[in-house]
Formats: C-alpha cells, sequence, structure tokens
C-alpha cells in the first residue's frame, strides 16, 4: 500500500552534496600559478590568458566525469548512478524497440524528452545535467542482428524441462513482505484499530503471507529467499542516524526551520518535523535500499515477488473509516515523470530495467498472478486517479509506476495490491485471523485470507510455468 493518510507526502529525492560541492569548484583548488614560470617573469603582474594556460588542466579535470567534483543530482540515500555498468547493453536493441518502450511503458507523454536525444544510429542519454555530460547507447542495425542481452536472472522458458509436477523446478524467486510490522507498523503509518479489535497492519499481515507462500512455491520446486523473515528491519540505521540528511530534504522542500518532533499521527505540522522526515528516511528508503543489496547481491532471483495490501484513506488511525470498495492491481516498474528523471540515479535505473528487457518476464508473471488473484478472491481491478502510473499488457490488473521497491531489485519484479485493508469485509477476514479451512464470516464460507493470498499467487505462477516453460514428457507406464 502507497501512504494512505498523506498521499501527497513523500521522500522528495535530492542531491544532498550538490550545493555544497557547487561551492567547492570554485574554492577548493589552491593555485600559484607563478610557482613553475621562468624566474624572469617572477616579478612582473600575471597576465589573464596566462592564468588561463595554467589553470586549463585543472578546469578540465573539474568538468570531467572521473572528478568527484562533479555536479550530480541523487535523490534520497542514492549512491551515484554507475553508467558503466550499461556498458554490456550496447547494440541489443533496436531504435524502434527503445522508442516504443519510453513511450508506452518508462517515460510517457515524452517524459525523457528532455533527457534522450535520439539519433538514428544512437540515444544519448544525460549522466549529469549541471555541467551536461551523456552516455551513449548503440542501437542495434536490426533485431537479427542485435547482440543477446545479459542480465543476472533467467526467463522461464529459457530454462531446462521441467517435470509437470514441478513446475518452477530451479525458479529462483525472492520474497519481499512489504513494509516492517510489529512495533514499526505504526512509525510507517501501516497500522489502524478499531476500539478494542485486534489492530490491522500490514507488515505483519505481509510477513504472514510470506511465510504461508514459500513452502508452496518449494513444493513446486523454486529455490526460495525471503528480503524479510521477521519484522526486524534488515537496515542496520535507524531513524536518528538521518537527522542531518532529513534536514537537507527539508531544505528541498523549502522547510529551513523545521520543527524537530510531532505530536502523534494528526499533528498537522508532522510532515514538516526532522522526526518525521528522518523516519521516512529510515523506514521507506534505508529499508528498501537495504533489501535490495541483499536481493541483488546474495539471493540473484529471476523473479522478485513483494507483497503488499492496498487501502483508501483511513483518516484517525483509531477512528479508521471503512469503505465498500475493493479492488486489485500489480505494478511494474515504469511510468517515470519529467521531475523524476531530473535525477541522475533514477535516469540510469529506468535505462538499466528498459534495457536489461526484465518487462518481458514482468508482463506474464503479473498478468497471471492477478488473474488468480482475481478468481480467487473476486477482486475487480483498480483504476489509478492520476498520471503517475499507466496501464500495460493485455489485460486490466497490470500498471507500472515507478517506485524505490520495484526499481532497485535487478531482475523482473511483480508487486502485488490486492484487498483494501479498510474495506469493512476485508476487516473482519483479516481479524478473524489465520486459519486452517474454511470459516463462515459475514455469511459466506472463506478460508484464510492470507493462505487464500498465497495460494493464488502460487496459482498464478504455477499456470505461467505450464504456459511458458518446457515441460518433461510424460513416460508411459
Ligand atoms: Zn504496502
Amino acid at each position: 500500500m502507497m501512504s494512505p493518510r498523506n498521499k501527497s507526502r513523500s521522500i522528495t529525492p535530492a542531491c544532498p552534496n550538490s550545493n555544497r560541492r557547487g561551492t567547492q569548484n570554485v574554492s577548493a583548488p589552491q593555485v600559484r600559478p607563478q610557482e613553475h614560470c621562468d624566474k624572469r617573469h617572477t616579478h612582473l603582474p600575471v597576465r589573464p590568458w596566462r592564468l588561463l594556460v595554467t589553470l586549463l588542466p585543472l578546469l578540465l579535470h573539474l568538468l570531467s566525469d572521473s572528478n568527484p567534483l562533479h555536479a550530480q543530482r541523487l535523490s534520497a540515500l542514492a549512491p551515484p548512478p554507475t553508467w558503466e555498468a550499461l556498458e554490456p547493453f550496447q547494440e541489443t536493441i533496436t531504435r524502434n524497440d527503445f522508442v516504443r518502450l519510453l513511450d508506452e511503458v518508462y517515460a510517457p507523454g515524452g517524459a525523457a524528452s528532455e533527457f534522450i536525444a535520439l539519433s538514428e544510429r544512437e540515444a544519448a542519454i544525460k549522466k549529469t545535467l549541471s555541467p551536461e555530460s551523456s552516455w551513449v547507447l548503440r542501437f542495434a542495425r536490426d533485431a537479427v542482428s542485435a547482440r543477446p542481452t545479459t542480465r543476472p536472472w533467467r526467463s522461464i522458458s529459457e530454462l531446462s524441462p521441467a517435470d509437470p509436477t514441478h513446475p518452477l523446478e530451479g525458479v529462483r524467486i525472492a520474497i519481499d513482505p512489504g513494509h516492517l510490522g510489529g512495533t514499526w507498523a505504526r512509525m510507517e503509518e501501516r497500522w489502524f484499530q478499531m476500539e478494542t479489535t485486534p489492530p490491522i497492519t500490514e507488515g505483519d499481515m505481509t510477513l504472514l503471507v510470506a511465510k504461508h507462500l514459500a513452502p508452496l512455491l518449494k513444493n513446486m520446486g523454486a529455490i526460495v529467499t525471503m528480503a524479510r523473515s521477521d519484522t526486524q528491519p534488515v537496515t542496520p540505521m535507524r531513524p536518528k542516524d538521518f537527522r542531518s540528511q532529513a534536514k537537507t530534504q527539508l531544505a528541498e522542500r523549502n522547510i529551513f526551520d523545521p520543527r524537530e518532533t510531532y505530536h502523534g499521527p494528526d499533528d498537522p505540522y508532522r510532515g514538516g518535523s526532522i522526526q518525521a522526515e528522518s523516519e521516512l528516511l529510515f523506514y521507506r528508503v534505508s529499508e528498501i535500499r537495504h533489501r535490495a543489496e541483499f536481493v541483488n547481491g546474495t539471493a540473484r532471483p529471476d523473479l522478485v515477488l513483494c507483497l503488499h495490501f492496498n487501502a483508501e484513506g483511513w483518516g484517525d488511525p483509531n477512528r479508521p473509516q471503512l469503505v465498500d470498495s475493493s479492488h486489485l492491481h500489480t505494478l511494474i516498474n515504469g511510468c517515470y515523470s519529467a521531475g523524476e528523471l531530473r535525477h541522475d540515479d533514477l535516469r540510469c535505473d529506468m535505462l538499466s530495467r528498459l534495457l536489461s528487457r526484465a518487462i518481458e518476464e514482468e508482463i506474464p508473471a503479473n498478468e497471471h498472478i492477478a488473474a488468480a488473484l482475481a478468481e480467487a478472491a473476486s477482486l475487480p481491478p483498480y483504476e489509478y486517479p492520476g498520471t503517475n502510473a499507466r496501464r500495460v499488457g493485455d489485460g486490466m490488473h497490470v500498471w507500472a509506476r515507478n517506485l524505490l521497491a520495484n526499481r532497485l531489485y535487478q531482475a523482473p519484479v511483480a508487486f502485488l495490491e490486492p484487498y483494501v485493508m479498510n474495506n469493512a469485509a476485508f476487516c473482519e477476514r483479516a481479524q478473524a485471523g489465520d486459519y486452517e479451512g474454511l470459516r463462515t464470516i459475514a455469511g459466506t464460507a472463506r478460508p484464510s485470507v492470507f493462505r487464500e493470498y498465497a495460494q493464488a499467487v502460487a496459482e498464478g505462477l504455477r499456470r505461467l510455468a505450464i504456459k511458458r516453460r518446457p515441460l518433461q514428457p510424460t513416460v508411459p507406464k
């Protein structure tokens, strides 16, 4: 779920170093141009052209890519992007495919036009905006001569034939149960409670689904890793570690004299406080970046499943507003805005995802999982009201949207948003807890909602594998 209470409040990506570095460029070098001059000129005044010639190498260095003072604009807690990592994608994509993916999925509405200069043979993508520098992608002449794409994950269709009873044999799947839950649930605004009933906390529910899902996938032969197995953060950092970055983030939003703390979830000044901003950097940015480090570095999956529950705005978490609506959608990475693409790391991340062709796996995986979830839970498709998401694929449930958690994983991602947590019927099911078999809730016999979710995801992946993976012929007995 994406911030039900304060949809407008989010981490504003920023470059914490850009201003400081800009001034360093001028004042840091201690240059004494006369030091190596002919002694005859020692007492002569310094001529402007001579000063310029002496300073030229230094100026060129300051403007070069290798210079650490080179101006970069980075999103929150982002390391500098490694454009060299895109070199293996040279000549792997035709111009037509590149433009189509940009227009239809990654940067619709010309969002990237300011940052990508297209010619017939290549695309020059801005690495930095000020001063400008570019990375050049050479297109393949045609689909036949395109070089194969190298990537750390394998398509399910290119795996060796599987026994139909173990259609996920050898498929590496990472499960990322969204959010934290436990004692962090209130801080991360994934908590609400009606009177004395048990609180509903998204991070605990996603973990419960993950614990049901993992054995179902393993039983089909998958190699499963969990991005987290309990309610403790993966990041070793805590909100107090982000005070200075929080001040920088707030200054980016023109909040120069922020409050230290806030008083409860209804404090109207919460969003402008150092405490709230530090918390966001902890649970929304640092935590996701650390999960991605683990998944990309250790798990190296063929598919990442990000488990979430959706919600409508519920207002006061102690007197939540319940709704009748219920829906389902799933997300792949895409639909970057021009504002997001002003960050150097986001342009590099977008190119990395586009060129990896993760979308060729993501669309069928998301469509199969969504179809199974819609069937099991009778959930209609969700409609995004704004322009920050775009429907993709042939069905109604899959959308492209740029989130940190579907951008950083170096593998195809299915980011799942079924159910509405503050739907009245869902609340009853969630509060009934986890149980075996069926129970009658609101007049209908239903399985535990956590098992229903897990079984539908496993069933979607089973159908995907049966359809796309070569299967071993059955030996007649
Ligand atoms: Zn969520």
